[in-house]
């Protein structure tokens, strides 16, 4: 079975500029394709677990997700790297009620666990928000990273005092994982 890094998007892999549906404003994080480089070398999987609540409240269509999938493969192209599976979910509990998929619940990491045969044990999520750990912990992950991003002051102390940990950037996370040899 494979082992993977479950990321979010926005905020994680590239700047969040808020229901971002534009391709070119996809901007990649610093730390982002290093730390991908690093987890790929380490043999996980990279796949993104994504919110696009944007396209239930008729902001955006599906399209314009792929569009921005897209263009961040071409962007980590330029460094040799690519990401693995993209998930999003189209709901938004404000229009579509409830759903299974969108974060903090698991399913969008159960699916890519099914697709891409992963042991989400030997998983690991990274977010900047406290509900993207809390979709990782909820599927069975093995630990959760916050990583900075405008959420950080909020959200950190919160992440900390649920035994998730901290981390400035993707490949700091990635390090804490690989150096400790698991
Ligand atoms: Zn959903």
């Amino acid at each position: 079975m494979n082992k993977a890094f479950f990321l979010d998007r926005d905020g994680v892999v590239n700047y969040d500029v808020r229901y971002c549906h534009e391709p070119e404003k996809i901007e990649l994080k610093p730390g982002f394709a290093e730390g991908l480089k690093a987890l790929h070398e380490a043999g996980f999987l990279a796949v993104v677990i994504t919110n696009q609540g944007g396209i239930a409240l008729g902001m955006y269509e599906a399209n314009a997700v792929h569009a921005c999938h897209k263009r961040i493969q071409e962007l980590l192209a330029l460094w040799g790297e690519k990401i693995d599976g993209f998930y999003f979910c189209p709901h938004h509990q404000k229009v579509t009620g409830e759903c299974s998929c969108r974060k903090p619940n698991p399913g969008m990491i159960f699916k890519a666990a099914r697709d891409l045969d992963i042991d989400i044990t030997s998983s690991y999520m990274i977010g900047d928000r406290i509900s993207d750990l809390e979709a990782g912990r909820n599927a069975g992950c093995r630990q959760g990273f916050l990583v900075d991003s405008f959420y950080w002051d909020k959200h950190a102390p919160k992440a900390r005092a649920a035994g998730y940990e901290t981390a400035p950037t993707v490949l700091e996370a990635v390090q804490m994982v690989t150096s400790a040899g698991k």
